[in-house]
């Protein structure tokens, strides 16, 4: 069963996009075991990445990921730094066979930034983009203009600032897809199976930021050429266990007491069924006051973004200022889009929600 967190500790509701809430269990946690790690006498930030108590801190995270999301032996799991920013680049510098453009869907502002890497490092095709409606919906399948000779297509699985999330994802017949789930990893089942690559900023599902976690195929891995240099070889972060160099230590345990976390609410089943929940309480007051710009079927369950009478900024401004001041923050939509938005990732209790979702029936009454 869901055990939910209490707004303990004068916490408050907190909605933003990333870095965003973590479960408080595992802050505590964190908390208990700072001065002193697992009678170690030292922190897990104090401590060699290669003693033997470090490898348990590895292990715990790696077997995390691996049970929650089901990740095959075909897989390797890595820890690397540098977010899912350095992903963009380190993606085509490992994947890109000369002559075979990357087929890119290009569904808002993190494809958008994957494409200025890939103009630097490779040719590329943009395989389908609703740009032109304002990132309001993801391509159909048969709007896609897949290349069956492309290096890979890379995707972006929700996009944390449009508000959408893909169900199901595209089929790319035997090109292999690179996914960016920096903003939905760990939120709901999935076949790991089907990815080349995952790619995950830690930071608003799973962590602190800095981190980006890594599900690659291992025979993939080994596509990349020697030119690369070692330390943005995947392959050499595979060899070494993600200690190629000295990892983000502190944010591979974060990772591995969100993994510890997960299991105890019963894993991805649970926790799917729980996003819905939360995500439905807020789109079921979409109305005419309160309006949610994304085409019903492709609405994220974890980024929210609505507007306030169809965009009125003063309102919405307004709207901001008072959730803030009753304890509910981060609301406000990300600068180049405006609006508002409610980041619900895992961590969000349903009590925040539900606060959030009365405060929007009491701001409408006295607003509407
Ligand atoms: C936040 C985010 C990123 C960027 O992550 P960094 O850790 O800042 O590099 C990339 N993609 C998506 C989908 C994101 O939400």
């Amino acid at each position: 069963m869901m055990t939910l967190t209490k707004n303990k500790y004068d916490r408050i509701f907190n909605f933003s996009a990333g870095p965003a809430a973590l479960p408080e269990p595992v802050l505590e946690k964190a908390r208990e075991e700072l001065l002193n790690f697992q009678g170690a006498g030292m922190s897990v930030m104090e401590m060699s990445h290669r003693s033997k108590e470090f490898d348990g801190v590895m292990e715990n995270a790696e077997a995390g990921v691996r049970q929650i999301l089901n990740v095959p032996e075909t897989h390797a799991i890595l820890f690397l730094q540098g977010g899912a920013t350095h992903q963009f680049a380190m993606v085509p510098m490992n994947l890109y066979i000369p002559g075979k453009p990357v087929d890119i869907i290009n569904t808002g502002v993190w494809t958008k930034k994957a494409i200025t890497e890939l103009k630097v490092l490779t040719e590329y095709n943009v395989a389908a983009t609703t740009e032109d409606e304002k990132f309001s919906r993801l391509p159909l399948q048969e709007e896609l203009k897949l290349n069956p000779e492309a290096s890979y297509v890379h995707l972006c699985s929700n996009n944390t600032v449009a508000g959408t999330q893909y169900k199901t994802f595209p089929e790319t017949g035997n090109v292999p897809v690179v996914a960016d789930m920096s903003s939905d990893i760990v939120s709901r089942r999935l076949d790991v199976s089907k990815f080349g690559v995952i790619f995950a900023g830690a930071q608003k599902n799973i962590g602190p930021a800095g981190l980006a976690l890594v599900i690659i195929d291992k025979e993939l891995a080994e596509r990349c050429p020697a030119t690369v240099p070692n330390f943005f070889q995947y392959r050499h972060h595979i060899k070494n266990d993600s200690r190629f160099n000295t990892p983000p230590t502190f944010g591979i345990y974060m990772v591995g007491l969100v993994m510890d976390w997960l299991k105890e609410q019963g894993g991805l089943e649970v926790i799917e069924q729980h996003n819905e929940t939360k995500a439905k309480v807020l789109y079921d007051l979409m109305n005419d006051f309160y309006t949610c710009p994304i085409k019903e079927e492709d609405r994220s369950l974890m980024n929210v973004v609505f507007r306030v009478q169809g965009g009125n900024e003063e309102l919405e401004a307004k709207f901001v200022k008072e959730a803030t001041a009753a304890g509910l923050s981060g609301l406000k939509g990300h600068r180049l889009v405006g609006g508002l938005r409610a980041s619900i990732y895992n961590a969000q209790p349903l009590e925040g929600v539900q606060a959030l979702a009365d405060f929007m029936k009491e701001f409408q009454k006295q607003n509407g």
